[in-house]
């Protein structure tokens, strides 16, 4: 537990929640197979960040986390990596199946740029990756994901259309990350977060992530998350 602490503080993170994992101090200790550790080394990241050293081993064990660290924390991946392995745990995927996988983030920018860290470590097991945004064609999106997609990144306004053409579906969703909550509520995407995570199975996974912690994303953590691990890296929240 001492040891616990300590490591925690080296790494700049304060951890609260209930029984929250043990950070992990190397990539090793994430227990990853061959083939993703390779990719990771490949990328030539030499250590976990802070957040991903705490977040992985939470998101592996299932748990639902409040990610709150400034930009260039590397949250992406923290979130990215236990997707990968919570969606190889899956069936095979069928044509046309919605995702499992699903990632909101504010604006198109931010999505092209998850979509492609997922694409770099979901290459790995052959995972498919869709990004759809506003302003792009909704015509292409929907071919996109016509032959079914593990992976879907995407802002929410576009995700309601998709999902109203019928160009995909929630039912398969389990493992739901809100990326940078509070700019998706600057911009006004609120209800159309709220609804995608009341027609998302409410015993998924749901991983928020954020750059502050202010009250609105305070109360959407405590409406959409359950028993959360939250992860406060240096000042901000
Ligand atoms: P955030 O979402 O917190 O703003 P990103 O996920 O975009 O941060 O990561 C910021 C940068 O750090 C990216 O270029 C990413 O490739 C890189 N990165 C991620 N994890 C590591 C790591 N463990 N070691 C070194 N660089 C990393
Ligand atoms: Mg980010």
């Amino acid at each position: 537990e001492e040891q616990v602490n300590e490591l925690r503080e080296t790494l700049g993170i304060k951890v609260t929640g209930p029984s929250p994992p043990r950070p992990v101090a190397s990539f090793a200790h994430f227990g990853f197979d061959d083939a993703l550790m390779k990719a990771i080394r490949k990328s030539e990241y030499t250590q976990p960040t802070p957040i991903q050293a705490q977040a992985v081993p939470a998101a592996l064990g299932g748990r639902d986390i409040i990610g709150i660290a400034k930009t260039g924390s590397g949250k992406t991946a923290a979130f990215i990596w236990p997707m990968l392995v919570h969606i190889m745990d899956q069936k095979q995927l069928a044509e046309g199946d919605g995702p499992i996988g699903l990632i909101l983030a504010p604006t198109r920018e931010l999505s092209l740029q998850i979509y492609n860290e997922a694409k770099k470590f979901g290459k790995v097991y052959n995972v498919n990756v869709v990004c759809c945004y506003g302003g792009g064609s909704k015509w292409e999106q929907s071919k996109a994901l016509e032959g079914g997609a593990e992976i879907v990144v995407a802002t929410p306004g576009r995700m309601i259309d998709l999902v109203k053409m019928k160009a995909t579906n929630l039912v398969r969703v389990t493992y739901l990350v809100l990326d940078e909550a509070d700019r998706m509520f600057d911009m006004g995407f609120e209800p159309q977060v709220r609804s995608i995570c009341n027609h998302v199975r409410p015993d998924r996974q749901t991983l928020l992530f954020s750059a502050t912690f202010k009250k609105r994303v305070e109360k959407l953590a405590r409406d959409v998350l359950t028993d959360p691990v939250r992860i406060v890296q240096g000042d901000v929240g």
